[in-house]
C-alpha cells in the first residue's frame, strides 16, 4: 500500500510545463529583462524560461525553510543576501512548485525592497493551491491534493531521504534491521508507488553508507540500518 503519494516527474514533462507556463507569461504580455531562478528548485525551470522567453540576465538567490533550534514554528529566510541594482530591470521571479508559499513570498519581497526592479512578477510550474498562503503571478499547473513531485533535479537526494524514512519506520513498526537490495526496492516502489531505477537506489545506498546510516555488507549482500531514528 502506497504511504507517501509521490509522482514521478519526468523530463519531458517538465520541458512541457515550462513552455505552458511561457506561455501564460508571454500571453498576458509581461516582458521581463531578468529572470531570478529561486534556488534550488527553479533552477531549470527558470533556465527553460530564459529559452522560452528569450531572456538573457539570469540571477539566483536561495531562500530556504529555517527551522530555529527548539522552536516549533518555521520561517524562511534569504541565505546569502546580496545586492544589485535592477531598478531599470522587469523581474520574474521562477520556482519548481509553490507549496507553502512562504519561500517565494519571502524571495518576492527581498527582490522588490533590496533590489528594488522596474516591475516584479512571480512564477512557477506548479501552485498547491489548497495549502499555498501565496499565489504566484503565473503558474501552469494548480494541484488540488498535495502530493511530492519527484521531480528529475531531487532524484538522488528524495530517493536516499526516502529510503532511510521508509527503513526507520519498517525498524519502528517490525523491528528489522536487515534487508537485501531487492525487499528495499520492492519496498519503495511499494512506499512511493513510484520507481527511480536501479542507477538511484544504488547510489541513494551508498549516500547513507557515507552518512553512517545504513552498513552495506558486499558478502552477505545484505543492507543493515545503523540510525534508527
Ligand atoms: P514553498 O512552499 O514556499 O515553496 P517549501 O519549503 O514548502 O516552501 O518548498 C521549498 C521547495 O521545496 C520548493 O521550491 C520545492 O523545490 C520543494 N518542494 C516543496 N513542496 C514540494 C512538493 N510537494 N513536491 C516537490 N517539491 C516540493
Amino acid at each position: 500500500m502506497v504511504r507517501v503519494r509521490a509522482k514521478l516527474v519526468s523530463w519531458d514533462e517538465v520541458v512541457e510545463w515550462a513552455w505552458g507556463l511561457a506561455d501564460r507569461v508571454r500571453e498576458s504580455g509581461y516582458k521581463p529583462d531578468v529572470i531570478v531562478a529561486l534556488a534550488r528548485g527553479g533552477y531549470v525551470p527558470a533556465r527553460l524560461l530564459c529559452d522560452f522567453l528569450d531572456v538573457e540576465n539570469l540571477l539566483s538567490i536561495q531562500s530556504q525553510h529555517w527551522t530555529e533550534a527548539a522552536k516549533a514554528e518555521e520561517r524562511a529566510i534569504i541565505k546569502f543576501p546580496y545586492k544589485v541594482d535592477l531598478s531599470n530591470y522587469r523581474v520574474l521571479v521562477v520556482d519548481d512548485i509553490v507549496d507553502t508559499g512562504d519561500t517565494l513570498r519571502l524571495a518576492r519581497d527581498y527582490i522588490r525592497d533590496t533590489w528594488k526592479p522596474k516591475e516584479l512578477k512571480t512564477a512557477a510550474l506548479q501552485w498547491i493551491s489548497p495549502v499555498a498562503k501565496f499565489k504566484p503571478d503565473y503558474y501552469y499547473i494548480e494541484v488540488k491534493e498535495w502530493i511530492w513531485f519527484q521531480y528529475p533535479w531531487t532524484r538522488l537526494e528524495d530517493t536516499y531521504q526516502f529510503i532511510k524514512r521508509m527503513l526507520q519506520e519498517k525498524h519502528k513498526e517490525t523491528g528489522k534491521t536487515t534487508w537485501t537490495l531487492q525487499e528495499i526496492i520492492n519496498g519503495f516502489k511499494e512506499w512511493y508507488g513510484i520507481d527511480v531505477g536501479e542507477k538511484y537506489y544504488k547510489e541513494a545506498l551508498r549516500i547513507l553508507q557515507e552518512k553512517q546510516i545504513i552498513k552495506q555488507d558486499p558478502e552477505t549482500k545484505t543492507i543493515t540500518l545503523i540510525k534508527t531514528t
